[in-house]
């Protein structure tokens, strides 16, 4: 039987890439976007034109209504949700002391809220079937912190505690839950960083590179394939925390 993915946020950058890799293993994609129509339906089209169809779902899953929308949606389609990727996410980067409730309130709804809820939702139909994967996408932040990205830090330290519990919760339910952590990729999110920025960033990490989307799809490829690994926090960075 055909395997059922939501990937939040899958119009640009890394969640478009998942949802390409899944798409092309056959299983059937529900990409979920918020403001970037225009390019979730491009992502639908470029994958139509190889002989993959995936459908893709207007939700803002920073609120309750956004993630009970693109829940209801795949389940009175398909009647299940095997994969769940929670990987919708903002950066807002700025010196605390400039940081206003609204800021906090924006990144955690988009990056933690979303995720807990998504969870939340897809769950009662993963234990009704005794089966399902969850990822998180955290990131290298959540793991060390960030100066200037305080919040953004506190949402990606939140996932991953997200993930330890769930994993430990639903685990008896044959439900595998895991965060990928990735150092920096080559997406949307860095675009207002300097060349000289970059450089100064590529000469910290090890393997002397930025990453790209395909190095955070191909882990979650693996983890779809693999049935032994839970409540794992899976950082890809080129070596950047070691
Ligand atoms: P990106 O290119 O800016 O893409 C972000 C995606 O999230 C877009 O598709 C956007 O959709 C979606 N999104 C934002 N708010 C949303 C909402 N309320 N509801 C639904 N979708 C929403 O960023 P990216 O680099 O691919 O980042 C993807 C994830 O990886 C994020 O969680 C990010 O924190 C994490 N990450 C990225 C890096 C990096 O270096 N790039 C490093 C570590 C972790 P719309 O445009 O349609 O609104």
């Amino acid at each position: 039987m055909q395997k059922v993915a939501i990937v939040t946020g899958a119009s640009k950058g890394i969640g478009r890439q998942i949802a390409k890799t899944l798409a092309m293993q056959e299983i059937k994609v529900i990409a979920n976007y918020n403001k970037s129509e225009q390019q979730a339906k491009e992502l639908k089209q470029e994958l139509q034109d190889k002989g993959f169809d995936i459908d893709i779902v207007q939700a803002d899953v920073s609120t309750k209504q956004g993630v009970e929308k693109l829940v209801n949606y795949t389940i009175e389609k398909y009647r299940k949700v095997d994969i769940l990727v929670n990987n919708a996410g903002i950066a807002k980067p700025g010196l605390i002391i400039d940081v206003t409730d609204e800021d906090w309130q924006e990144l955690i709804n988009t990056n933690l809220y979303s995720a807990f809820a998504m969870s939340r939702e897809v769950a009662k139909s993963m234990i009704n079937s005794k089966c399902g994967l969850i990822i998180n996408i955290s990131s290298i932040w959540g793991e060390v912190g960030a100066s200037m990205e305080v919040v953004y830090s506190i949402t990606k330290a939140g996932l991953d505690a997200l993930t330890k519990s769930l994993a430990k919760e639903l685990g008896p339910s044959n439900i595998r839950v895991n965060s990928i952590s990735p150092g920096i990729i080559n997406t949307n999110m860095n675009s207002n960083l300097t060349n000289e920025e970059l450089a100064e960033i590529k000469d910290e990490i090890p393997l002397e590179k930025i990453g790209e989307p395909e190095d955070i799809s191909k882990c979650v490829k693996w983890l779809i394939e693999d049935n032994y690994t839970t409540g794992q926090v899976i950082s890809i960075n080129g070596g950047w925390n070691i």
